[in-house]
């Protein structure tokens, strides 16, 4: 892999990478489109990285449909697919890590203790190999790329990190290699994640600025549906992810919740009005 990304840099090509777990879904293709659009070269990895898994975790039984995968890569455009094997990756006697301190242990990281060690560790090392120009990331997953802005800029590295929008099913729900776990009744239920984040970007607009006030709607909203059990639900800044007082500038309202046995996030960017001042507060 890294003799093909050395010889296509050579050649001036522009390498775009699509880092993915596997068990692909649109909200995947939809990264590969846009990597499509703006590289020359597309590469596509597929590694279920145990390091980001905690013991008591689905690494064992996370979805895995390699040669599923390969044609839904191939068919949405990738030039190359990456999938390289556990030892390859983590050979006997592995232990350096990266770890971006403070926001790597809120939230997904103080509910998943290693988690984000586990991605920085090994998005660092697909960037050593594949030496993208391009890294293409899901906002399904803010925190993540939050961390992977901050460990690209902290340690100068090349690669510039692209973030592209969530893809959802038609009624709200995320797409997630996850949702595959669920029963028709907790698919059903799941729904109440995105509904909880979409009643508090309403409740902001109706002037609600007061970040408890919005958790404690969301709350309400996941303890209204019986096969849900909150993890989470938090409003946060979307540049440092600490939790704020007020929505005064740009935040993120952020979920985990159990569905069954099912762990499921999602996020929405919630901001206040445009005029962005206090003082037409009394307008809204
Ligand atoms: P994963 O395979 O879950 O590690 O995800 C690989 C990449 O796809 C990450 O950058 C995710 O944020 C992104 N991704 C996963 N689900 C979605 C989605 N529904 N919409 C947009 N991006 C997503």
């Amino acid at each position: 892999m890294k003799e093909y990304a050395h010889a296509a840099r050579a050649e001036g090509l522009v390498i775009g990478l699509v880092p993915t777990m596997g068990a692909l879904h649109e909200g995947h293709t939809a990264l590969v489109k846009r990597a499509r659009k703006e590289c020359s070269r597309v590469i596509a990895s597929v590694f279920v990285n145990p390091k980001q898994f905690g013991p008591k975790e689905d690494y064992k039984k996370y979805p895995r449909d390699l040669e599923k995968d390969a044609k839904t890569l191939g068919d949405a455009g990738v030039d190359v697919l990456f999938a390289p094997e556990t030892s390859d990756v983590y050979p006997d006697g592995f232990r350096t890590y990266v770890n971006v301190e403070g926001i790597s242990e809120r939230l997904e990281g103080r509910s998943r203790p290693g988690h984000f060690r586990g991605v920085s560790t090994v998005v660092l090392k697909l960037f050593e190999i594949v030496q993208p120009h391009f890294a293409y990331f899901g906002r399904k997953d803010a925190q993540q790329v939050r961390i992977i802005g901050e460990m690209a800029r902290d340690l100068n590295l090349d690669p510039e990190i692209v973030v592209c929008p969530v893809v959802r099913e038609a009624d709200g729900l995320a797409l997630s290699s996850r949702n595959a776990y669920l029963s028709a009744e907790e698919r059903k239920a799941a729904t109440v994640l995105h509904r909880a984040l979409v009643t508090a970007r309403s409740e902001l607009s109706h002037g609600v600025r007061d970040a408890l006030q919005l958790q404690t709607v969301m709350q309400r909203i996941i303890a209204a549906e019986p096969l849900a059990v909150l993890d989470y639900a938090e409003i946060v800044s979307a540049d440092t992810f600490e939790p704020v007082v007020r929505v005064a500038r740009p935040c993120y309202a952020v979920l985990a919740v159990f569905v069954g046995k099912t762990r499921l996030i999602d996020n929405l960017s919630i901001e206040p009005a445009s005029s962005g001042s206090d003082d037409f507060l009394f307008h809204l």
